[in-house]
């Protein structure tokens, strides 16, 4: 808000008694920051209009009036940070603080790799989405539970697809017609060497399902020898290594040696991998994950430069029970710091949450049309904003789905309901699961 003048600084839109307060307008102006989008490779000042929960473009600085107004003078004006693995709201963390905390943290999309989530995690998140979340969430399934079920390989994809008769699911996915409804809406599988170890047949399974039916694939990476066996059979067919620099910590192999192995797999087109921010940070992250020593560090740090890496993720958040390896706290000044250090461009640096991810998403589950609406500043993108200050190396502006959701590093309460389920098929902003106890 840019105060217009001393003596009326809300311009007369002070709620009068017996009135209502003034609607706010459609359209969102951030004003005056460096515009950071790598889609387009734009880097300047300018101002950014958003309007219907879309954006509507990119402009001269004071060239356009928007109805409210964020002064973003001397902040990054980039795209909503995507972070594709963080943990929030499965297995053991039921609550929806983690949401929140990456919210104030500047997330807007998230996505959720819990390995113990069925196919009814869809159903239980698009719960809370339709109670109010302040962010967009999505969900991956535990790599087992895409073969429980008494389907057939290629009934299974065409269930994912979207293509199966509820008739069949009913017969031998599930008998719980929630589920059926909404398991699909899951954005992939993770697999796990923490939670189970499958026989290669169901490696082999899974990946003709998740490659025929557009989920991603994504694989616990830690011990380097789990890495390779899961890359041996994936035989060409996509796959993402979670949280690659962990086998950079020395849990399972010498740190170099596994962080090695780990990039060795990497061609970054059919097998992906992502880096935990909380590693790769100046003071070592949040100390709740694990380390990384100097050297693996090292080795990270150029598989970006060299952009064989592309993507950050958390693989946490503070405030979650069931945490990962690192913290959302680390993730936008992660990126501040890779491009402070020389490491990366600002633009890539950025990209590495939004753009990147976004792609990735578009690539693995074949619905280009997350490309346009996630991850980048186009016209007609969701308008989904992450203000970023880089020298307090802090989220100052939210903005999901055009809805401001944190400010200065705070969710603010009155951005629940802003968020939506993000699955393959797009955004939506309400499954309807979360009115069936209220309205029966
Ligand atoms: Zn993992
Ligand atoms: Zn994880």
């Amino acid at each position: 808000m840019v105060y217009q003048s001393f003596e009326d600084p809300l311009g007369g839109r002070l709620p009068q008694p017996g009135g209502q307060a003034a609607a706010p307008e459609g359209e969102l102006l951030l004003s005056g920051g460096r515009v950071v989008d790598p889609k387009s490779g734009t880097d300047r000042t300018a101002d950014l209009l958003l309007c219907g929960g879309r954006v509507k473009g990119i402009y001269e600085p004071g060239s356009c009036r928007g109805g409210r107004q964020l002064d973003c003078r001397g902040l990054i004006v980039a795209p909503g940070l995507i972070d594709m693995h963080i943990h929030l709201g499965d297995l053991f963390e039921v609550s929806t603080d983690p949401i929140r905390g990456a919210v104030a943290d500047g997330m807007t999309t998230g996505l959720s790799p819990g390995a113990g989530n069925t196919i009814l995690a869809p159903s239980l998140l698009g719960a809370e989405v339709d109670r109010g979340l302040p962010m967009n969430v999505g969900v991956y399934i535990g790599a087992p539970n895409l073969l429980a079920n008494l389907l057939e390989d290629r009934e299974i994809a065409a269930y994912y697809r979207g293509e199966l008769s509820f008739e069949r699911a009913s017969e031998a996915l599930s008998r719980n017609p929630i589920a059926i409804r909404t398991g699909m809406l899951a954005v992939g599988v993770k697999d796990h060497m923490a939670h189970f170890i499958m026989p290669d047949e169901e490696v082999e399974r899974v990946f003709s399902i998740t490659s025929a039916a557009g989920l991603i694939y994504m694989s616990h990476t830690q011990d380097p020898t789990h890495a390779e066996r899961m890359a041996r059979l994936s035989k060409g067919r996509p796959l993402h290594l979670a949280h690659a620099t962990a086998a950079g910590c020395g849990t399972h192999a010498d740190p170099v040696e596994g962080m090695r192995r780990v990039l060795e797999l990497v061609d970054g087109e059919a097998v992906t991998a992502e880096f935990v921010s909380s590693m790769l940070r100046e003071n070592g992250g949040c100390r709740e994950g694990l380390i990384m020593p100097p050297a693996a560090k090292e080795l990270a740090l150029q598989a970006l430069a060299d952009r064989k890496v592309r993507i950050l993720v958390s693989d946490g958040q503070n405030d979650a029970t069931m945490k990962g390896f690192g913290d959302s706290r680390d993730n936008l000044p992660a990126i501040i710091e890779l491009w402070q250090g020389g490491v990366l461009s600002l633009l890539d640096a950025v990209a590495t949450m939004t753009w990147e991810p976004a792609k990735l998403l578009a690539e693995r589950t074949g619905n280009s049309s997350l490309r346009d609406q996630l991850g980048n500043l186009q016209p007609g993108a969701l308008a989904n904003v992450t203000v970023m200050d880089p020298l307090a190396k802090r989220a100052v502006f939210t903005v999901v789905n055009g809805e401001l959701a944190g400010f200065e590093g705070r969710a603010l309460r009155s951005g629940y309901g802003a968020g939506g389920l993000l699955s393959r098929f797009g955004l939506s902003r309400r499954t309807g699961v979360g009115d069936l106890a209220i309205y029966s």
